[in-house]
C-alpha cells in the first residue's frame, strides 16, 4: 500500500530524516517508537505531505506521491491523521467537527456526512456529545472525537502522532481501547507512540527511530523481546 524508500528531509542544514525505508501492507499496524527529536513526526508529516520530502520516494499503490502530476487532495483524503493536540475546531460542535471535512473535502452531501459522523461517533462512544463544543470535553473525549472525524473520511490508512501523549493518565486507556478495536478490525495504521505495551500487543511491525534513521525494525516480539542494537536496548530500558 505504501512504500517509503530512502526518504530524506532537512530543515535548513539540519538533516532530520536521513535514509528512511519501510513498507506498509493492507491491515498492518506499524508502531514507530524512538526518543523525542528522532524524526517521527516529520516522517508522518512527509507521508501525508504536510512536509515535502527532499529525497527518496513514497509510493502509494505504486504511484509516487511526491511526483508533480500527483493529485494531492485526492491522496490526502485517503490518508487520515490524528494529532497529539486533537486539532478540533473549537467553534464547531462535535458533530460539525465530524462533518466539515466530509462536506468540504470529500464533497459529500450534508445528509450523508451527518450519517457517517453519527456512525463513527457511536463507534468511539461519543454519541451522547454530538452537540457539545470541544471545550466541554475531557482530553480523552476530544481525542475520541478526533478519531471519529478522521474515520468519517473513510481513509485507507490512518496516521497517529502520539495520540495519547497530551492526555491525563486516566484517559489514555479509553483512547487506546478505540485504537485497539480499529486495529483488530483490520484498519491500516501507522502509530507514533510511547505506549510500549500497546505497541507490543497491537503492532504487526515496529520501527525504532534514532537520529533520523530507522535504527532497528522487526516484529514486536523481536524488538521488545530480543532487541539487537544497543540504542534500542537503552531506549526500551527507560520504560521498564
Ligand atoms: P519527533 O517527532 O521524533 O520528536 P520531529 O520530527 O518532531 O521528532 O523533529 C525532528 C527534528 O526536526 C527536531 O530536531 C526538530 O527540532 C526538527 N524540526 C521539526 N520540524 C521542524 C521545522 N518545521 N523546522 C525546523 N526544524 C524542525
Ligand atoms: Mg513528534
Amino acid at each position: 500500500m505504501l512504500e517509503v524508500s530512502h526518504l530524506e528531509k532537512s530543515f535548513g542544514s539540519h538533516s532530520v530524516l536521513k535514509d528512511i525505508s519501510f513498507s506498509v501492507h493492507p491491515g498492518d499496524v506499524v508502531s514507530v517508537i524512538g526518543a523525542s527529536g528522532s524524526g517521527k513526526s516529520t516522517m508522518l508529516r512527509c507521508i501525508n505531505l504536510l512536509e515535502t520530502p527532499d529525497g527518496g520516494s513514497i509510493l502509494y499503490h505504486g504511484e509516487d506521491i511526491t511526483a508533480r502530476k500527483m493529485n494531492v487532495p485526492a491522496y490526502r483524503a485517503r490518508v487520515g491523521m490524528v494529532f497529539q493536540s486533537f486539532n478540533l475546531f473549537s467553534n464547531m460542535t462535535v458533530l460539525e467537527n465530524c462533518m466539515v471535512g466530509q462536506i468540504k473535502v470529500a464533497k459529500k452531501s450534508k445528509e450523508e456526512a451527518r450519517e457517517k459522523a453519527l456512525k463513527f461517533l457511536d463507534k468511539v462512544g461519543m454519541s451522547a456529545y454530538v452537540n457539545a463544543k470541544p471545550r466541554q470535553l475531557s482530553g480523552g473525549q476530544k481525542q475520541r472525537v478526533a478519531i471519529a472525524r478522521a474515520l468519517a473520511m473513510e481513509p485507507e490508512i490512518l496516521l497517529f502522532d502520539e495520540p495519547t501523549s497530551a492526555l491525563d493518565p486516566q484517559m489514555v486507556g479509553e483512547v487506546l481501547e478505540v485504537m485497539t478495536a480499529l486495529a483488530r478490525e483490520g484498519l491500516t495504521m501507522i502509530v507514533v507512540t510511547h505506549e510500549m505495551a500497546f505497541a507490543r500487543d497491537i503492532s504487526s511491525h515496529v520501527l525504532f527511530m534514532a537520529d533520523g534513521v530507522i535504527c532497528e525494525e522487526g516484529t514486536p516480539k523481536q524488538i521488545f523481546g530480543q532487541p539487537k542494537e544497543e540504542a534500542t536496548k537503552e531506549f526500551l530500558a527507560r520504560f521498564r
